[in-house]
């Protein structure tokens, strides 16, 4: 089969691999969207070549049910990123994210990919291949996980930190629940799509000397009541620790190596702080609720390129230009 082939230093080719090799538990998936990660980026940018992709974000279509009588070969199904073992107390919940054995589907930037078969849900009609691909994974689950766990309120100021594909969905989600989001972000193709998404104000951090003034004076001297990193970055979680107001909120979702002082800056202000990884398989249900209500899930997907253009779409993502980036495989 044709996959995508990470060759490290910001390229990518599409090459020739075998096909996934299946499991007793799993099933072969032929892949019709698959979504790029900020998660990716790093290999991306990584001097060394993969084996394959880090691609996990994917919908398709049901090749190889491989003997698991409920599903069928032609079924659309939506592929969940973290596949638990669907028996422990975790995966009953639909939590299969601190599952003991939980893992992922194989590289999903390829023309097939193998996936749990207890995994996947099956589509619905008016639920298309790039939508669901948001809506299994992280595309729309970390949005959505982070803000719901957040209990974003209409009225709430948010701030978040860092306008990804990720910041750039908790902008579209939490003004979707009514709150007034401020961006912060310094590139300005991103800081126009978080307005698109219904932000209400962007600020470039590269022209502010004292960005918690700001944040403040914006707050009628108050303070953001909830503080999304999204970035992973040092001086936006010490500027969100400073700003946020007291007994406020501060959601961890950006990865980097990151230090702090609890003592000054959350004892003091009786300040709670909560991370998020990935999403649970149980938030699909609500997600599509939402979509079904009115929250444009689809806003955030900013380009559909067919797979033999992936270079296009790294080339974004080192940009910084872009939202959500689909791979369309046919
Ligand atoms: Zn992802
Ligand atoms: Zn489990």
């Amino acid at each position: 089969m044709k996959a995508l082939h990470v060759l490290g230093n910001g390229k990518v080719e599409i090459d020739e691999f075998p096909m996934p090799e299946l499991k007793e538990n799993q099933v072969l998936v032929k892949v019709v969207a698959s979504g790029v990660c900020g998660s990716e980026m790093g290999s991306i940018r990584g001097e060394k070549p993969m084996d394959m992709n880090s691609g996990h974000e994917v919908s398709g279509i049901v090749a190889d049910p491989n003997g698991h009588a409920q599903w069928e070969e032609g079924d659309r199904v939506g592929v969940f990123t973290l596949q638990g073992c669907g028996k422990c107390r975790w995966c009953r919940m639909g939590q299969d994210t601190f599952c003991a054995e939980v893992g992922v589907p194989s590289s999903t930037h390829a023309e097939y990919c193998s996936s749990k078969a207890n995994s996947l849900v099956k589509l619905p009609d008016d639920v298309s291949a790039p939508l669901a691909t948001l809506l299994c994974a992280d595309g729309l689950g970390v949005p959505y996980g982070a803000s719901s766990r957040a209990e974003v309120e209409p009225g709430d100021i948010t701030c978040i930190f860092g306008a990804g594909p990720v910041g750039l969905g908790m902008a579209l989600v939490q003004a979707y629940m009514g709150a007034n989001v401020i961006v912060v972000e310094p590139s300005k193709p991103r800081r126009d799509l978080a307005m698109k998404m219904g932000a209400w104000q962007t600020v470039d951090p590269t022209q502010v000397d004292d960005m918690v003034s700001l944040l403040q004076t914006m707050t009628d001297g108050w303070g953001p009541d909830k503080c999304f990193e999204c970035s992973g970055r040092q001086d936006t979680l010490d500027i969100a620790l400073t700003a946020t107001r007291p007994e406020g909120l501060i959601v961890m979702v950006g990865h980097g190596p990151q230090t702090m002082d609890p003592q000054r800056l959350i004892i003091k202000k009786n300040m709670r702080m909560m991370g998020n990884w990935v999403a649970h398989p149980a938030w699909y249900k609500h997600m599509l609720q939402w979509y079904r209500e009115g929250l444009d899930v689809e806003r955030l997907i900013t380009a559909q390129y067919p797979f033999e253009d992936a270079q296009k779409a790294y080339d974004e993502m080192l940009a910084a230009t872009c939202g959500k980036i689909m791979l369309m495989w046919d």
